[in-house]
């Protein structure tokens, strides 16, 4: 059975950004969908991402958070179950498209993970169009962010993570949305997440939205794509974990909610198995989300 799902990233969305979102993950899901119809399950993954990449409404591509000292660093990851296809870029700044440069890693590199000014000279002889992704949003979210960061105490570095996850529970609206998809052509299954990160994050952290297992896994009829803080994600290796529950007999469902609840951070995942059963879990406000089933044909839109 054909299934794709897609995210927009899990936080608190307000009413105005969602709205213009929304259409956007529709399209997505709609372009996934028909190359899966075309059977290219691969490029349904990385066309979806891509379409939220370009939009400015996410946390990734165009719109991607900025880095404390306003420097902007993207991951991306795309993962096949099988043959198992691993491909992530770290630290990329200028590529238009993060997702498709992970592809490129996966599928034409004998490499797995990318990062940094190596990754940006492979785009280049692929080339991958580059662009201007600061956008006046995430220019003023970073304002918004300085501001609450040194209004705050300094504390030492064992408290620097719950502070941060205290301040961004305080003030959630500042940390929509990565993006990521999910989708099966009932054969093998692909997942695919691209970010720009944590808005509160020192240039060079590195989140779990490259990290194979972490924020983006597939194996054996089972894909997930994560999202929310990184470092939750990264603690439990929340997709990897996810599939191996799947593998040891649970449903889906069940343990897409497991993993969730594994962890105190805020996060969120998306999660597809071979059967073309598509599953959400979430514990922040909100994570909204478009699928197309072979079985249902229509879009729905959940978890807002
Ligand atoms: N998971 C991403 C990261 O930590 C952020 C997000 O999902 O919004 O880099």
């Amino acid at each position: 059975m054909r299934a794709i799902i897609v995210h927009g990233g899990a936080g608190r969305w307000g009413e105005d950004r969602l709205k213009n979102a929304l259409p956007v993950l529709r399209k997505a899901v709609e372009v996934g969908y028909s190359l899966l119809e075309e059977g290219d399950p691969m490029g349904a993954v990385e066309e979806a991402v891509k379409i939220l990449e370009d939009s400015p409404y996410f946390n990734a591509g165009k719109g991607s958070v900025l880095s404390i000292d306003g420097s902007l660093e993207m991951d991306a990851c795309i993962v096949q179950d099988e043959p198992r296809t691993v491909g992530a870029v770290i630290g990329v700044r200028r590529v238009k498209n993060p997702i498709t440069l992970a592809r490129i890693v996966a599928e034409r590199t004998s490499h797995h993970i990318m990062y940094g000014e190596g990754a940006e000279r492979l785009a280049r002889i692929f080339n991958l169009p580059e662009g201007n992704l600061v956008t006046d949003y995430a220019r003023k979210r970073l304002e918004k962010v300085r501001e609450k960061l040194l209004k705050e105490e300094i504390g030492d570095e064992l408290s620097l993570m719950s502070r941060t996850v205290d301040l961004i529970r305080k003030y959630p609206h500042l940390f929509i949305g990565t993006v990521g998809a999910v989708a099966t052509d009932g054969k093998v299954v692909v997942a695919g997440t691209s970010t720009g990160g944590t808005s509160i994050k020192l240039p060079g952290r590195v989140g779990d939205t490259p990290i194979p297992g972490a924020g983006t896994w597939a194996e054996d009829g089972c894909g997930a794509s994560a999202t929310g803080i990184g470092e939750g994600i990264i603690q439990i290796l929340l997709t990897k974990t996810l599939c191996e529950m799947v593998k040891r007999g649970f449903p889906l469902q069940e343990a897409a909610n497991r993993v969730v609840g594994m962890t105190k951070y805020p996060v969120g995942v998306i999660a597809v198995n071979r059967e073309g059963k598509t599953v959400l879990a979430y514990n922040t406000d909100s994570m909204p989300v478009a699928v197309k089933t072979e079985e249902k044909k229509e879009v729905e839109i959940h978890g807002v």
